[in-house]
């Protein structure tokens, strides 16, 4: 690979032919057309929350340092931003009146309405710019391995510039595309946002059963991405329609995988619903996103949801009563053991050999308090199960 350190370019230069499209929130182009901003590797453009979009231009008015840019350049007249679109992008939306700043007085000014001689010291800040020539796969390896301007890529970033191709184009204007009305229904199921690629991310989990690298190396070249939508939908379908209610515990559950578990078995939306809300108000359950797949399940698996436990001061009185009572009668503490027949009829347990039973099962209806605690030795108490 090799690299040239440019110094001459300005942000004038830059901003020469600046597009930005503001429905996909994407700088375009620059240098007059020369320069392709965002390629379809790069990460969407994060920076436009009004601080950190700011703070580029307010960087370039005190004059500090905006850090190295990196271009690949492409052929001898297409150069493509491969670390640096952030900032370009941000100095590209105020200088063409896209993005305001705010003065002393708290007033937004756009780049228009600032003094002649701060505009004239952004237009002609230099950068530096290194431009790197090599092979598609050097280049991309480079891109893999630098950090991105202080914000790293995440997973699913990575592999879009590692399998960059019509394939990540279309499945992002799809999925990564924050404008696009399907992600605010989508969001009730899956956590994260557009911009960062997690839309993009768990559509490709769930139809690739979670190898996306492989799947997106396979299709890399395709011209559609019909499989994938296909798949996404039918997830979201079947969710949406055996789950009625929306519950803020639902968002980014394993809906792929649960999806290919359980789509081929009937549920009534109705009862599952009143399930639903009968578990929602169930005040031991602590696990309240493991509902929906205990439910899926017919409602046995109660590991799934972390039922609360009798506490220590519970247990301690409990066991205090009951051996009082054992030792009175010369039985074993162990309520199963003393109507045994075994060695153990008698024998009085130590605390720690004992575990507290529920006496009315909790999947029954029985409650976590004194009244429905029992200790009971701890092979008793695994015997007993159904909890
Ligand atoms: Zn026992």
């Amino acid at each position: 690979m090799i690299t040239t350190l440019k110094t001459d370019i300005t942000v004038k230069d830059i901003c020469e032919g600046f597009v930005y499209n503001e429905l996909e929130g994407k700088g375009l182009f620059g240098l007059s057309g020369r320069l392709t901003i965002q390629p379809e590797y790069q990460r969407n453009y994060i920076y436009a929350d009004g601080k950190k979009d700011v703070a580029v231009i307010e960087s370039i008015l005190k004059g500090y340092p905006l850090g190295l840019i990196y271009f690949n350049k492409v052929s001898d007249n297409a150069l493509e931003v491969l670390d640096g679109q952030q900032r370009i992008t941000s100095f590209g939306r105020f200088v063409t009146n896209k993005l305001a700043i705010r003065d002393e007085n708290g007033r937004p000014q756009t780049f228009n309405s600032i003094a002649a001689d701060k505009q004239k010291k952004i237009l002609q800040t230099k950068l530096l710019i290194y431009e790197c020539e090599g092979t598609e796969s050097e280049i991309k390896e480079w891109f893999r391995t630098i950090n991105i301007a202080g914000v790293p890529l995440n997973n699913q970033e990575l592999l879009n510039a590692v399998y960059s191709g019509p394939f990540v184009t279309l499945a992002k204007e799809e999925y990564s595309n924050s404008q696009n009305t399907n992600i605010r229904k989508w969001s009730a199921y899956i956590a994260g946002s557009a911009n960062r690629q997690e839309f993009l991310e768990c559509a490709l989990d769930w139809v690739s059963k979670s190898n996306i690298g492989d799947y997106m190396s396979c299709h890399r070249y395709d011209d559609n991405i019909n499989e994938l939508k296909t798949y996404f939908n039918s997830v979201i379908d079947w969710v949406s329609t055996v789950f009625t209610d929306v519950e803020s515990e639902m968002r980014g559950l394993e809906w792929g995988r649960l999806y290919e578990t359980y789509r081929k078995q009937p549920y009534s939306p109705k009862e599952v619903s009143q399930e639903v809300q009968k578990l929602y108000a169930d005040p031991y359950i602590k696990n309240r996103k493991g509902v929906f797949e205990f439910i899926l399940g017919r409602s046995t698996d109660t590991k799934l949801l972390e039922v609360r436990v009798f506490d220590e001061a519970i247990k301690k009185s409990v066991y205090a009563i009951q051996t009082a009572e054992a030792k009175e009668k010369g039985i074993s503490n162990c309520l199963l053991c003393a109507i045994g027949h075994d060695a153990n009829k008698t024998k009085i347990w130590n605390i720690t050999d004992m575990d507290a039973d529920h006496v009315a099962a909790w999947s029954k209806g029985g409650a976590t308090d004194i009244n429905n605690c029992q200790m009971l030795c701890k092979t008793h108490n695994r015997a007993k199960g159904n909890r």
